[in-house]
């Protein structure tokens, strides 16, 4: 049986980052923000912070020690396992190739490199373009996309990509492509893996 391919975003989707950033923010500004607190993708703005200064931030949280320790979203390593033998599954994230070390880093921590065939990043590379997701897609051949930002999801879908959008309060009133499912859990992506 030929194996089909299906793309896995990193952060937010596989790993609860931005739950962890807002520990690493909070510990050094003495402050309480929760996820339940980013109600739109302006996280700068809901935090008072400039582009520049949110950029410093993510870039110091990426260095730190609790960046390694970023904990798996329930039942995604199970999911994964239960659906490898008839799917690969990639990770394909925006985060730049510099970033990739540390990425790789919490999956080792997580033992969980080897539930993906492969790593791509949409990122600069030196003397490349930035690729979109859904360009990744295409070239990769992926059947499915599954991500928390209805950006990416929307044009891979535009582009014949179905795609499982992960529920974050970030994304909740936001519209979707018909091709495009929103799900609550790994558990629901189980379910829609199931009947693929
Ligand atoms: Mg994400």
């Amino acid at each position: 049986m030929n194996k089909k391919k299906i793309g896995v975003d990193f952060d937010d989707t596989f790993v609860k980052t931005t739950k962890y950033l807002l520990k690493f923010y909070n510990k050094k500004h003495k402050t309480k923000y929760k996820q339940g607190h980013m109600y739109s993708y302006a996280f700068d703005e809901i935090l008072g912070l400039s582009r520049v200064e949110w950029r410093e931030l993510e870039t110091e949280f990426y260095n730190s020690d609790l960046h390694s320790q970023i904990p798996l979203r329930a039942g995604a390593v199970e999911t994964l396992r239960a659906y490898s033998k008839k799917h690969d599954f990639e990770i394909v994230t925006a985060r730049p190739k510099e970033n990739m070390v540390f990425l790789e880093k919490t999956l080792e921590k997580h033992n969980a490199r080897n539930l993906f065939t492969a790593v791509h990043s949409t990122g600069h590379m030196q003397n490349m373009h930035k690729r979109q997701k859904w360009e990744v897609c295409l070239e990769e051949g992926f059947i499915l996309l599954i991500d928390d930002y209805p950006v990416h999801l929307n044009k891979a879908a535009e582009q014949g990509i179905p795609g499982l959008l992960m529920t974050t309060p970030w994304n909740k009133s936001f519209p979707l492509h018909k091709d495009v499912s929103r799900v609550h859990n790994w558990k629901d992506v189980g379910h829609f893996l199931k009947d693929l």
